[in-house]
């Protein structure tokens, strides 16, 4: 699963990707609103969630968010802010975020919400990437090498083999 991580605070922005990283999720981090936007607009990155902090350079978070649902974007959205009154909450949610986490957090419970959205979202989640005859599965951390009239060779992966095949197959040039 390919996460956009938007936070410019560097400490955080830092934590929450390698805790990320360390569960195999696939992390792109930006600190700026706008970076962000073109992020999501580029063809070649597909992501499934998106983790944003409220207050960004550039383009804010709720901005960012009322942008993509604007455009007819379903992606799962996740608020991290140190605002928590309930006006806050009820802002960033109707600007069309799905979650809202209050700083500080746990990264225990980012891990559970990232879980529970991903269980809400199941027809984001890429099952299998297939590049001519290579397969990699996201469920299971396989890769498969499938040639005609013979069983796929098939090789379960870690976390890092994962991360940079998924790189390549994103990147076939
Ligand atoms: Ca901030």
């Amino acid at each position: 699963m390919r996460i956009l991580l938007v936070e410019d605070e560097p400490d955080l922005g830092e934590a929450i990707k390698r805790i990320l990283t360390q569960k195999a999720y696939i992390v792109d981090w930006v600190q700026d609103g706008m970076e962000a936007g073109d992020y999501l607009e580029n063809q070649w990155t597909q992501y499934t969630l998106v983790i944003f902090d409220w207050l960004l350079p550039g383009l804010s978070g709720i901005e960012l968010c009322q942008k993509l649902r604007h455009q007819g974007s379903l992606i799962p959205l996740l608020i991290l802010t140190a605002k928590d009154t309930e006006a806050d909450k009820i802002m960033g949610l109707d600007a069309g975020a799905d979650d809202y986490l209050v700083k500080p957090f746990g990264m225990g419970e980012l891990l559970a919400r990232l879980r529970a959205l991903q269980r809400r979202s199941p027809q984001l989640q890429p099952q299998k990437l297939q590049v001519g005859n290579f397969i990699l599965d996201y469920q299971l951390y396989t890769f498969s090498y499938q040639k005609s009239l013979i069983q796929p060779l098939t090789i379960s992966l870690t976390n890092k083999e994962f991360q940079l095949l998924d790189y390549f197959l994103h990147h076939p040039n």
